[in-house]
């Protein structure tokens, strides 16, 4: 099973998308986390995408069609995938369409985690990350023990570069003039699951699981988990 998970920054993917994928017994794979860790290793895609992240704009579509392309031909991912992230635009998800066409595969869902900016920049103000070891914290709902303290390493905690005001609107510019169109994309297919992020982490997950448990019987999915 393929699903895509789509959403503007702070919708909430990274969370929710983990648990979609432990219940689905699918590895869970995050474009922005991979590009940050190349980002941090130097490798070329790294290099490359270092300063697109950076400015809060997006990493060309071909880069990322030839990342995914390499991604889909490992083996851990034959069985299925929860791609967190990718595709962003509509020819990033045309081209998905056109590599999974060639191993005779498609999307089976893509699930919208709708939000609107103001809330996402009160989120993300909220999430923290170890400028050491990467590890992500949400000072309301997974505080470390000691403010400012990684928990596993010790190292300085601090919000990331791109989770700042300025950096977060200029991601929400693009995902109005990139992203929104591929919901469309998908909407029309008939693959489109939107679920309502208001609430609390346990009130969103309830709809996600109830988005989940459409899956099982691969239902037309217009009723939307939210
Ligand atoms: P994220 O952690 O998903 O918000 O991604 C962080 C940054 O990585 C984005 O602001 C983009 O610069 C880049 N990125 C992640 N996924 C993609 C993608 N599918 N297409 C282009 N750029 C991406």
């Amino acid at each position: 099973m393929i699903i895509v998970l789509v959403g503007a920054p702070g919708a909430g993917k990274g969370t929710h998308g983990k648990r979609i994928a432990a219940k689905r017994h699918l590895p869970h794979v995050s474009s922005g986390d991979l590009l940050r860790e190349a980002v941090g290793s130097g490798t070329p895609l790294g290099r490359q995408a270092e300063r697109y992240m950076k400015a809060g704009v997006l990493v060309p579509d071909k880069i990322m069609l030839l990342w995914v392309e390499k991604l889909l031909d490992m083996p851990e991912y034959e069985a299925g995938i929860v791609l967190d992230g990718f595709p962003r635009t509509v020819p990033q998800a045309e081209g998905l369409d056109e590599i999974l066409a060639k191993r005779d595969l498609g999307v089976d869902r893509a699930l919208f985690f709708d939000i609107e900016e103001a809330a996402a920049v009160r989120r993300l103000a909220k999430r923290v990350s170890c400028t050491n070891c990467g590890l992500v914290y949400n000072l309301d709902a997974k505080p470390p023990e000691t403010p400012g303290e990684c928990d596993r390493c010790g190292g300085t905690l601090d919000v990331r570069a791109d989770d700042r005001e300025a950096t977060v609107h200029a991601r929400f510019v693009e995902f109005r003039g990139s992203t929104k169109p591929m919901i469309e994309y998908y909407r029309s297919q008939g693959k489109l699951i939107r679920i309502d992020t208001t609430g609390s982490i346990a009130e969103v997950g309830k709809r996600v699981t109830a988005a989940i448990d459409l899956l099982d019987g691969l239902e037309p999915p217009e009723s939307a988990a939210g």
